[in-house]
């Protein structure tokens, strides 16, 4: 029988969600639900030197954000709980001393100086950072190198210890990759990697392989700066639970900012986002930009990170989350890493900002109004905004610039433009606009474009003459879309009152 897709997303809490983060997620998630499987999400957090306030609420709002919800996690519940490896901390131990009665790991009694000390004799030019394995362990103060009577007692005697992987000598290690195909791996360049730490707690390495057994995870899919580790878990893999158990693999290809691997430095340097929101370091105060806070929808930021290393094989690149789910493969995803391009990135935003309705996204584009002062009351007047600008925006936040007249009446004109020409004529024309238009009875642009074309012919001035002097009362610059459909959403009142106010000015200024 097929064993059921249970794949996961293994974050350990230590800051934002980069863009390499958010897209392994999204590969696990098109590929549980293509197969009809789960989507676990497990929490690693068995490094607490390294965990973070606030990271582990982050990630769960990012998957939120991006409509890519686990089935299982400490939030959502599940059948293979505690979902936060902490609170496993008693399910580790055991598979360590397994190990150690198997003879392929070891206690390791050394102390920091006396690692040190180690590593200051074998350090050399060639071997900058000398490593704890083969070549070194007999070196070692490890029940290796002392007896096993000794070993008891300085157990006995609670002497701090951890426990070590003995990687045997020059054996290979393979798997078959779903990206990279068959791997291999030389056992002697590995070193004895920690498994149970002193204080008690497991490794990410023990950790790893104890969870995605007892979780029955069928396909792990991680970045690829997990291969190196990879033959440690094959190992124990194969001394704890054997090989028919283990998850197929698959090391996703590296996404590259313009110089290397894409870094979170990247982003201010270059002035982009690198994570999915934006994230404050609790404790260095450090603000990194989301994209979520720069104006991107979901359906491109979704969209994007997806093509981030994969393409279907033709030219089609709009993709919604179902059709990801659809034609998304894993063997398809590229093995070489995938350049991000920022510009690009905007382009996704845009052509999706032109597809959706607007209602997909209001309720983003009302909070950066409201960081920018402006609070959005009225739903539907809102839509109609949104919908007669959207095609000019690249970015939800460009919606400010294009729209923000629509809420806030000028209060100064770009006069400059108008008062150069401005005439008598002209004025006393406006004048009886702005009167005239509020006896129109089915107030629409069309309506308002014939009466404007009426009274200019009957002034005797070109209508072209009079478009740009209104455009700027109604919106105070050069700028905006069509100045009757401008006009139409203001409301019959509001246009009115704009006219006002602008003749006003202008009188001030002849
Ligand atoms: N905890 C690891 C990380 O933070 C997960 C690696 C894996 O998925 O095996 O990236």
């Amino acid at each position: 029988m097929e064993k059921k897709v249970r794949v996961r997303f293994a974050p350990s809490p230590t800051g934002g969600l980069h863009l390499g983060g958010v897209r392994t997620v999204l590969y696990n998630y098109l590929f549980a639900k293509q197969h009809q499987g789960d989507f676990i999400l497990r929490i690693e957090d068995t490094d607490q030197s390294r965990f973070v306030e606030g990271a582990e609420a982050y990630i769960f709002e990012t998957l939120k954000w991006c409509g890519l919800e686990p089935d299982e996690s400490t939030l959502h519940g599940g059948n293979y709980g505690p979902y936060r490896q902490s609170e496993r901390k008693d399910s580790y131990k055991k598979y360590a001393i397994q190990l150690v009665e198997q003879g392929q790991a070891y206690y390791a009694f050394d102390t920091p100086e006396e690692l040190d000390a180690m590593r200051t004799r074998l350090r050399t030019e060639e071997n900058p950072s000398p490593q704890y394995d083969h070549t070194v362990r007999m070196q070692m103060r490890n029940s290796l190198t002392i007896s096993d009577s000794e070993t008891k007692i300085l157990l006995s005697e609670q002497t701090p210890f951890v426990i070590r992987i003995k990687m045997p000598v020059g054996e290979t290690v393979r798997f078959n990759d779903m990206i990279r195909g068959e791997v291999s791996f030389d056992t002697s360049t590995v070193d004895d990697k920690v498994l149970l730490k002193a204080d008690g707690m497991p490794t990410y390495h023990l950790a790893v392989v104890a969870d995605d057994y007892q979780m029955k995870i069928s396909h792990a899919f991680r970045g690829e700066e997990w291969l190196p580790s990879a033959p440690v878990h094959i190992l124990l893999w194969k001394y704890l639970f054997g090989l028919d158990a283990m998850p197929q693999w698959a090391h996703l290809p590296l996404i590259m900012g313009p110089h290397g691997k894409l870094s979170k430095r990247d982003g201010s340097k270059y002035g982009f986002p690198v994570f999915a929101m934006n994230w404050k370091d609790p404790k260095t105060g450090e603000q990194t930009e989301g994209f979520r806070e720069r104006g991107f929808t979901t359906e491109a930021f979704v969209n994007l990170l997806a093509m981030l290393g994969w393409n279907d094989g033709t030219e089609k690149e709009l993709f919604s989350l179902d059709e990801l789910v659809q034609s998304f493969s894993i063997d398809k995803v590229h093995k070489s890493g995938a350049k991000f391009d920022f510009e690009k990135a905007k382009w996704f935003n845009h052509e999706w900002i032109k597809t959706l309705p607007v209602t997909a996204y209001a309720k983003q584009v009302k909070s950066l109004f409201a960081e920018k002062g402006i609070v959005l009351e009225n739903d539907e007047y809102l839509e109609e905004v949104l919908s007669l600008v959207k095609d000019r925006c690249t970015l939800l936040a460009d919606f400010y610039e294009h729209s923000y007249f629509f809420f806030k009446a000028p209060r100064e004109w770009d006069l400059s433009a108008v008062s150069p020409k401005w005439n008598e004529a002209k004025a006393t024309f406006f004048t009886s606009f702005s009167k005239t238009l509020l006896s129109i009875n089915d107030w629409n642009a069309a309506a308002l474009e014939n009466l404007f074309k009426q009274l200019a012919e009957q002034a005797a001035i070109k209508p072209g003459e009079l478009q740009l002097p209104l455009r700027i009362m109604l919106v105070g610059g050069k700028f905006g879309p069509t100045v009757f459909e401008i006009a139409q959403l203001l409301g019959k009142e509001e246009t009115s009152e704009r006219i006002t106010a602008a003749l006003y000015a202008l009188a001030q200024e002849q």
